[in-house]
């Protein structure tokens, strides 16, 4: 074995950590690089649709998943103005997949157990405080420069898959460009034990709610709600996140008297990019690193995760002496459409609706998708679009 005969995955996000199972299991040793001292366990993404579930079944960890997670067999658009609700039941999905339902449960979560289950493998290094800085290629391999706590070093592998997130600097060094938007107001997210289900009828554990110029998005997961909202244009994180703020936004929620009991509170930047390529040669570019956009939708993780078992499985095939490395170019050409002309789209419609003041445009949208709900067949075209079936299927061999 040379020193070239391993793919580097850079960040043990979701994306790399499922990369990374994915390899060890088809027997490519794998060196996994994390620039954090440990797994980060920030309130990110907690929904997983159905596909992404379905994968995670094939790697083995998709029981552990549920057991730490919520099933969630029904979610919902509501409009507190209207007193409209439309409630979307992913059973019509049950011949279209394993999983026809969605599972909530912390981004964090999924990469501890595959951090876990990656102990297993001989074939597996996992490396905390070493962050990517640069990479080099030749036509055999990829040499990663990475910062460790005592020194600079050079890493060598034959590919190297870039899962380091939004602000990538592989993505940056390779000079590949990341065009798009950051919307001018931030998104707070909240847990909280507070019960909106005594406060919602019927509530679903997730649900999308428009209301008099706000919304809000509520999010089950164990033990506790997750609340999504945006704030005002112009206030920066450090003031969103004090606590009069955070009571500020939580009472347009729900009014409540007093306060309400906050367990974690963040502030995001929000952006809708995509990169110009998804690779330079061996490096492929995956999940955040690739591609960013709202959260109204739960699309940024699964997609991410779709890519990165795409490319993997690719470069099994083409490790293997099953496929040339021409097989390899076909990773952008499948995935970059879907974040552009799907994942991008989805997501900004998403968001449009909720915000949607026109009393005659909204309730002509209410009306035609409570007829889409109530007839099982497009119901079911609905359900493939938003789980991110379809783009799969686009997506060719899909991942
Ligand atoms: C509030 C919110 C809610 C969301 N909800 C959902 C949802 O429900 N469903 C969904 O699909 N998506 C959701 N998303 C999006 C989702 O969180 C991201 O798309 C997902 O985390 C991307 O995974 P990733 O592995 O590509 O990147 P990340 O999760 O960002 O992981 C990147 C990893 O790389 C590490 N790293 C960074 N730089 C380096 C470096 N130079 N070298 C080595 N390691 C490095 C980081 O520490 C991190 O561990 C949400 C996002 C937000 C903000």
């Amino acid at each position: 074995m040379t020193d070239n005969d391993r793919v580097i995955i850079a960040g043990a996000g979701p994306v790399g950590c499922s990369s990374a199972l994915y390899l060890a299991q088809k027997g490519i040793p794998v060196t996994l690089l994390e620039a954090r001292g440990s797994l980060p366990e920030d309130l990110r993404a907690s929904t997983y649709h159905s596909p992404t579930l379905d994968m995670l079944d094939d790697l083995g960890v998709v029981d552990k998943l549920i057991e730490k997670g919520i099933i969630c067999p029904k979610w919902q658009y509501r409009d507190t103005r209207d007193d409209w609700m439309v409630e979307w039941d992913l059973g019509v999905l049950e011949n279209d997949t394993r999983h026809p339902y969605r599972v909530q449960c912390e981004q964090f979560k999924l990469t501890g157990i595959i951090v876990e289950e990656l102990k297993k493998f001989d074939n597996v290094d996992v490396r905390f405080n070493t962050a990517a800085i640069s990479a080099d290629q030749d036509e055999y391999g990829v040499t990663l420069n990475v910062k460790t706590p005592d020194r600079p070093e050079a890493l060598k592998g034959r590919y190297l898959i870039a899962a380091d997130g939004a602000s990538s600097a592989i993505r940056t060094t390779q000079g590949i460009e990341f065009p798009g938007l950051t919307f001018p107001a931030l998104w707070l997210c909240v847990s909280t034990e507070f019960k909106f289900e005594d406060h919602f009828k019927n509530l679903a554990p997730v649900s999308y709610c428009a209301a008099e110029d706000f919304w809000f998005l509520l999010l089950r997961v164990p033990g506790m709600w997750r609340v999504l909202m945006p704030s005002r244009e112009g206030q920066t994180a450090e003031a969103l996140v004090l606590e009069d703020s955070v009571q500020e936004l939580m009472h347009r929620v729900v009014p409540i008297p007093g306060n309400f009991e906050i367990i974690h509170r963040t502030a995001y930047s929000v952006h809708q990019r995509v990169a110009d390529s998804y690779q330079k040669g061996r490096v492929f570019l995956v999940g955040d690193a690739a591609h960013l956009n709202n959260p109204l939708g739960g699309m940024g993780m699964n997609g991410g995760i779709h890519d990165g078992l795409n490319i993997s499985k690719k470069i099994v095939r083409v490790w293997n002496g099953e496929a040339g490395e021409p097989e390899l170019d076909l990773y952008e050409t499948q995935r970059r459409p879907v974040a552009l002309d799907y994942v991008q789209k989805s997501t900004m419609n998403n968001k449009a609706m909720l915000e949607e003041n026109d009393p005659a445009v909204r309730k002509t949208k209410q009306a035609e998708l409570s007829a889409v709900a109530a007839d099982r067949e497009k119901a079911r075209e609905y359900l493939l679009q938003s789980s991110m079936i379809s783009s799969l299927a686009d997506a060719a061999d899909g991942a």
